[in-house]
């Protein structure tokens, strides 16, 4: 969250939000909307479904949270309004965190549910009628087969970053929750990137949708990005003079497998650096440990595999370092994202090996133009991909050199809710019944 500042807020005042919502707006600083939140927050106010294309860091969370609040208080009953669904637990920490901020000064409750922890405070917590549900499919959908999550009142279901639930295997769970909710219900899908079944899934689910279109493939221009092409054998030693570097501040590092994420943060430390991993066979305690670590700055670098990283959102990550190339071309874009956040600069460093020249390939052609090779005395290139040899940039001290080389609908609030008159703030005012629902699809 931004700084607060007495002027915030006044560019939200056009989307007619509920006061209490605007509250919480000032409250986390903002000053203008995003451009996903100025084009996917009318339509989303509006009851439509939205089909928005965008990356975490461009603000997706609010142009979500912010209509799905300012939904919520203005229902006369507490019913589960609403779920959001997102990949990790820690994007669902993070969603969860920017609801609170969101919903300081309304009458409103969310609560989270995710698998690795214990399901019984979860229960307890549904049990006290959440406005809404923020959760992993995994748990979702268990609770909800154990009958102990209904959703019999759901209006609106978000899928936060898709691509990667379906990445992660999720698509049948998603598909099996969804068979249990209310057919009309508004849908809200953010995807960065737009693979066949995310298609296929979106035309499923998705009533003639408002289209929201800003996941940009290539990376954004706040990125210095470049590679190094060695050896397997020489990562280690690289990755120590880069971390070892003057502009160096804190670094997320990729590899591969959640095996490799631990030896390495292992070794980091071994050397006298702060550094946690964060992979998948951690438990959920170690897991946001390491997290509130990387965030408060106990640590200075966290060893991660793909799947923990998703959507993760720490500001003021000097560098990224593919210590492991992604598994596609849309990762890459993905992973370095997670610095120069927030149009601030960041560094990104791949060290790619010969076996990873078909990556390569793929990767230069998706963001439509050729990363910039680096190499450093006394590192040999390992069998770079002939035709990107030229590319070369020789010469010592490169690590830090900034070379920058990358290159509606309106509508207001006007979507006739029954019970449109704000009731934020009045514990006990949403009782009774109302059957009011959403602009649906079936
Ligand atoms: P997200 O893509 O939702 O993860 O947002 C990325 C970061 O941008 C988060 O730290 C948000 O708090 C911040 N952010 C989102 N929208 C705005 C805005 N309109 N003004 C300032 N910061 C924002």
């Amino acid at each position: 969250m931004s700084t607060k500042n007495s002027n915030t807020g006044r560019g939200f005042t056009t989307f007619g939000l509920h006061k209490d919502v605007m509250r919480g707006v000032d409250a986390a600083g903002y000053e203008s909307p995003r451009p996903i939140q100025a084009k996917a927050m009318p339509a989303a106010l509006e009851g439509k479904d939205v089909l928005g294309l965008a990356q975490t860091g461009t603000g997706k969370t609010a142009a979500f949270a912010l209509p799905v609040i300012d939904y919520c208080i203005r229902q006369r009953t507490r019913e589960i309004r609403a779920l959001v669904l997102a990949p990790t637990r820690e994007l669902a920490n993070q969603i969860a965190a920017e609801f609170k901020v969101f919903s300081q000064f309304a009458d409103f409750n969310y609560t989270t549910i995710y698998g690795g922890v214990s399901q019984n405070n979860q229960i307890s917590a549904i049990r006290r009628r959440p406005d809404v549900i923020v959760g992993c499919p995994g748990r979702v959908l268990d609770l909800m087969q154990q009958g102990k999550l209904k959703l019999d009142e759901l209006d609106i279901l978000i899928l936060d970053e898709a691509d990667h639930m379906f990445d992660m295997g999720f698509l049948p769970d998603i598909k099996r929750i969804m068979s249990r909710l209310p057919k009309r219900r508004q849908n809200l899908l953010f995807s960065a990137t737009m693979p066949k079944d995310i298609r296929r899934l979106a035309n499923e689910i998705l009533h003639d949708p408002h289209v929201v279109e800003l996941a940009d493939k290539a990376p954004a221009s706040t990125i210095d990005h470049a590679l190094y092409s060695i050896p397997e054998g020489s990562k280690k030693a690289l990755l120590k003079i880069i971390i070892d570097g003057d502009d160096f501040n804190s670094a997320i590092i990729f590899t591969r497998t959640k095996h490799r994420a631990k030896r390495l943060a292992q070794q980091l430390s071994k050397d006298g650096h702060r550094a946690a991993a964060l992979q998948g066979n951690m438990s959920q305690n170690a897991r946001d440990k390491a997290m509130r670590g990387f965030r408060d700055r106990t640590y200075d670098i966290l060893v991660a595999t793909d799947i923990a990283a998703r959507g993760i959102d720490v500001n003021k990550v000097s560098h990224v370092i593919n210590f492991d190339v992604p598994n596609t071309p849309e990762a890459y874009t993905h992973r370095i994202g997670r610095t120069g956040r927030s149009e601030m600069d960041g560094i990104a460093f791949t060290f790619v090996t010969g076996q990873d020249r078909d990556w390569l390939r793929a990767t230069e052609r998706m963001i439509g133009s050729k990363i910039e090779r680096r190499h450093i005395d006394g590192f040999e290139p390992d069998a770079e991909p002939r035709s990107h040899a030229k590319a070369s940039n020789n010469g010592r001290g490169s690590f830090g050199s900034r070379s920058r080389s990358n290159s509606s609908r309106s509508g207001g609030n006007s979507r006739g809710r029954k019970n449109g008159q704000g009731s934020g703030g009045q514990g006990n005012s949403r009782k009774g019944s109302q059957n009011r629902k959403r602009r649906y699809s079936s």
